[in-house]
């Protein structure tokens, strides 16, 4: 521990390394409540890609795992230490080093805070879309390396979508790059693609090429109130066999609106037992609001109401950005990301509120609905063993409906230490043992950020 602490001082500048326990220990962990994190040695934040390639290189020479972080806004533990590691953040790799309008892309360093972007981009009449609901906060090498998804991913897809190309650190200090700036590119294995997601356990993104769409303009939210939540399945399903491409379709449960009102005052109808939120950008936004809000009146929504204007629009995404940290007021949390095809939302919808009842247990429903991506959030108390058993069983049983019903056991916050075990049932015994070889190629000795994923 010495030798690494005097090694990353000699090669790293003045404050760039942190060695006292309250200040590496409250870096320990990101938002996943329910996973362990390990002790840390030391918490080094670099500048540049030459420093970041310096700290992988002491840590491939003195065998020292390595946790690679942006934010520490993820829900799945993937950023959490591991014992006797270099937590590696790169927030202090903050810039946006080019925007351009004519080859449409961004070039970025990992630490940019994802709405820094995406307003610097408007500003250019640009868009980038993935939008997660920690947009203010988390990073753009977090969205990477968690192939992170938002609220407008219904129209506009997710991360991977818009990644180009990528400068990573592998794991020997060498500088890995990927990928292309230009609009079209298919030379080689598609490394970009399957960095995209690999929660840092394949390398470090320094530096990435992001595509940028043009500005689609504001959006009109329409509210539908439902008195169950498998009518709001079903409406989401009538939505999309129609034909319509809503720019957003979020749902919130009757928990959930309760929760946020509590937290925020936001004035949502606390009657109804499912909230769906739709949006259009673009042209003809009222037509198409009324023509859905027929469809959703026809699914049995009992009332209604598109917003007045922009303003109003902004009052019920900001609600729905909002359901998380107000879920999380209400007790321990464990939050799900479960996602289905979207033919069978309602059956998952159904089955979570099925799993609260049988386990006498509180499941705030959040979701991505137009992606069929849901977010059950287990509440209970935890210093009540008995329960905090009964929502391990709950989450557990939710991820099994999920592939029951030809899903994923996450949509879009990773697996972390979370569902570590639930990634061998996905994949397979063959899926898993090729993914273990692909990590090995990267990787050999096993030092980014190990026990992780896979
Ligand atoms: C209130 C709230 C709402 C959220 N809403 C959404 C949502 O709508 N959609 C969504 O997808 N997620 C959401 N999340 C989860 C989280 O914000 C995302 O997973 C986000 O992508 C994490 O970014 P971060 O910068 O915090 O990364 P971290 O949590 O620090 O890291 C995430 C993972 O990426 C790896 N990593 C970080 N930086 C790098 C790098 N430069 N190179 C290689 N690997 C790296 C880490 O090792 C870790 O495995 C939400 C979280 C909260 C708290």
């Amino acid at each position: 521990m010495g030798e690494l602490v005097e090694r990353l001082r000699a090669g790293l500048p003045d404050g760039a390394v942190a060695v006292d326990p309250d200040v590496t220990g409250a870096y320990a962990r990101d938002m996943a409540g329910f996973c362990d994190a390990g002790e840390p040695a030391v918490l080094v934040f670099p500048e540049t890609v030459e420093q970041v390639q310096f700290v992988m290189r002491t840590a491939t020479e003195l065998r020292v795992p390595v946790v690679p972080q942006g934010a520490r806004t993820g829900l799945s533990g993937g950023a959490n230490a591991v014992d006797g590691c270099i937590l590696l953040s790169l927030t202090r790799m903050n810039r946006i080093l080019h925007l351009d309008p004519v080859d449409r892309i961004a070039i970025v360093q990992p630490g940019v805070v994802n709405a820094e972007l995406s307003r610097a981009a408007e500003a250019r009449q640009l868009a980038y879309p993935p939008d997660p609901s920690s947009w203010e906060s988390c990073t753009i090498g977090g969205n990477i390396g968690t192939g992170a998804g938002g609220l407008c991913c219904v129209k506009y897809g997710v991360t991977g979508e818009y990644v180009l190309g990528l400068d990573v650190v592998l794991a020997d200090g060498r500088l890995l790059r990927t990928g292309r700036r230009t609009a079209k590119g298919v030379a080689g294995y598609d490394l970009t693609r399957l960095l995209v997601g690999s929660e840092g356990t394949l390398g470090v993104v320094v530096e990435a090429v992001l595509a940028l769409r043009p500005a689609p303009g504001p959006q009109l939210v329409l509210a539908a109130e439902f008195d169950s939540v498998d009518a709001a399945g079903r409406a989401v399903c009538d939505v999309m066999a129609a034909g319509f491409t809503p720019s957003l379709m979020e749902l919130m449960d009757a928990t959930t609106v309760r929760a946020v009102n509590e937290m925020a005052q936001m004035g949502l109808p606390e009657s109804t037992r499912a909230l769906l939120l739709v949006a259009f950008d673009g042209p003809d936004q009222r037509e198409l609001l009324a023509a859905v809000g027929e469809l959703c009146t026809a699914a049995g929504a009992t009332e209604v109401v598109p917003a007045e204007d922009r303003a109003e629009s902004e009052l019920l995404l900001q609600a729905r950005r909002l359901a998380l940290p107000a879920l999380e007021r209400m007790g321990t949390t464990m939050i799900d990301d479960v996602a289905v095809p979207r033919s069978a939302l309602a059956a998952m919808l159904n089955g979570v509120a099925g799993i609260a009842e049988r386990h006498r247990l509180t499941i705030g429903m959040v979701a991505h609905a137009g992606d069929g991506n849901t977010h059950p959030v287990v509440i209970f108390d935890a210093r009540d063993p008995e329960q905090a058993e009964r929502a391990r069983v709950s989450f557990d049983e939710i991820m099994a409906l999920g592939l029951e019903l030809g899903g994923t056991v996450t949509g879009e916050h990773g697996i972390g230490l979370l569902k570590r075990e639930w990634l061998a049932r996905e994949l397979g015994s063959v899926g898993l043992e090729l993914q273990r070889q692909i990590k090995a190629v990267f990787d050999p000795l096993g030092l980014l950020n190990p026990g992780k994923m896979i």
